[in-house]
């Protein structure tokens, strides 16, 4: 695929686009934009074969106007410091749009984990984390990682023992990860939490009539044609919940081939198949596209990236013909397509709103491990005694008696799980209203992507202001 420009003044671009609107001074805009630090190092790994490899890697905290700064580890061979530093920014502004109160970093390591054994992948770990902690680019209070792009629950849990084993012991050391598997302090929702983020954005955007009518769509997801890119696990969980709301998932991607049906694909089972095939292809009455990239080009309603940057570029977005664009990975569509999207009137729901569900979540679990208690471990049984006395006094009142099936699920009190899942519905609602309600102020001039980026700009703007550093 083409590349516009490099990642970072692809970022950059879409900031200057906001800036515009705002009336901050030029100095405050420069010290919101740039990276704040980014630390580059390489590292010797031993394989299980005994020969030695150099690996490199990187850590880029862009604002620290709130700490700690948060944002996930990735291991991929596209890896380089611009891209770090690029999904550093978009972290400081993701966080700002849904009111997570951290600053944005990222962190990378330059490896194909397809190439190494689970042993060599633990020593990699533990080696970067190792390296984050020597230079204090790891901590509950300053640098706080997560999963991200060929990263997972186990990479995080080697993370918090290798920081157990090297930092002195700290009541909040659990909280230096967030992402991890729920015996090590995980919270329950994480894993489903970037998928489900999407799907609550892009029903609020769905259930906007105007918006819709403006698209020539009815509202609701219901019926709406899907076409997913990636089926890693923010693109199967995003794909899960959109057609479990009625949505017709057409078409489905992964590197190694594309799928479509038009009757629609049982994304469970399209998973399954790949798990025990290895491959996408040949889903038993679909449709094998020719390229993986074909999928971008389906006709559908509500196309959704969900797997690396710089997918839709100036090479293929005359043939992209979804009428809406969730962008559930960071920086799938490059500024130059945005801007030639725009103009064909595709709504894009942009990556700093729509895939910020896994840092929400990652908050909450950063919450739960400074407390040290699980959520609704207070209140649960006692919303539910609560519950059924309002129930039995009903009963009495009415002389009627509720059916098990109405009175159970009323009386139940929330546990972890309804709590992060509520959390994240209410914080994806807010911040969709508050973005949709900069644009209609700018009379629907300007798109989603420079609303947010607006909002953004003011949140941190607003930080630093009260800080007293700009007077
Ligand atoms: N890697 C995810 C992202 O890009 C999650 C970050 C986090 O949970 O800190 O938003």
């Amino acid at each position: 695929m083409t590349v516009e420009a490099k990642f970072t003044d692809q970022v950059n671009r879409n900031f200057d686009k906001a800036a515009a609107y705002t009336n901050h001074s030029p100095g405050l805009l420069k010290q919101i934009k740039i990276c704040n630090s980014v630390y580059y190092m390489t590292f010797p790994l031993k394989r299980d074969d005994g020969s030695i490899e150099a690996i490199q890697a990187w850590r880029a905290e862009h604002s620290q106007h709130k700490t700690p700064v948060k944002g996930g580890i990735r291991y991929s061979m596209a890896v380089s410091e611009d891209e770090v530093m690029a999904l550093a920014a978009l972290m400081t502004y993701k966080c700002a749009i849904v009111d997570v109160p951290f600053g944005g970093g990222k962190g990378g390591v330059k490896v194909s984990r397809l190439n190494y054994s689970q042993a060599e992948l633990e020593r990699i770990t533990r080696r970067y984390t190792y390296e984050l902690f020597r230079k204090n680019f790891i901590d509950p209070g300053i640098d706080v990682p997560a999963p991200d792009y060929g990263t997972g629950p186990q990479e995080m849990a080697w993370i918090l023992d290798t920081y157990n084993s090297i930092a002195p012991s700290k009541l909040d050391s659990i909280a230096c990860v967030t992402g991890k598997p729920i015996s090590q302090g995980g919270v329950r929702g994480r894993i489903e939490a970037t998928g489900r983020g999407v799907f609550f954005g892009l029903r609020e955007a769905c259930s906007d009539r105007h918006d819709m009518k403006q698209l020539g769509m009815n509202v609701g997801i219901d019926g709406k044609k899907v076409v997913v890119q990636g089926l890693g696990n923010v693109g199967y969980h995003a794909a899960k919940f959109l057609q479990e709301a009625g949505a017709i998932v057409v078409g489905l991607s992964e590197r190694e081939g594309a799928i479509y049906d038009q009757k629609g694909l049982d994304v469970c089972k399209v998973f399954e198949h790949r798990r025990e095939t290895h491959s996408i292809v040949d889903y038993p009455g679909a449709q094998n596209l020719n390229a993986t990239g074909d999928v971008l080009e389906l006709e559908c309603d509500i196309l959704v990236p969900a797997a690396l940057e710089n997918q839709i570029t100036m090479a293929n977005v005359s043939r992209v013909r979804a009428k809406m664009i969730g962008e559930a990975a960071n920086g799938p569509v490059t500024s130059e397509a945005h801007e030639a999207l725009r103009k064909r009137n595709v709504m894009i729901l942009p990556d700093t709103y729509l895939n910020a569900g896994g840092v929400t979540v990652s908050y909450f679990e950063w919450l739960k491990n400074l407390s040290h208690v699980r959520f609704g471990r207070m209140d649960k049984r006692f919303e539910e005694a609560t519950n059924t006395k309002i129930l039995e006094a009903i009963e009495l009142a009415t002389g009627k008696k509720l059916t098990d099936n109405i009175f159970g699920p009323i009386a139940q009190g929330a546990d972890e799980e309804d709590l992060v899942n509520s959390g994240l519905e209410e914080t994806m609602i807010n911040a969709y209203r508050e973005i949709r309600e900069i644009k209609s102020q700018h009379g629907d001039e300007i798109g989603l992507r420079t609303a947010a980026f607006i909002v953004a700009i003011n949140k941190v703007a607003t930080s630093y202001l009260e800080l007293g550093i700009f007077p």
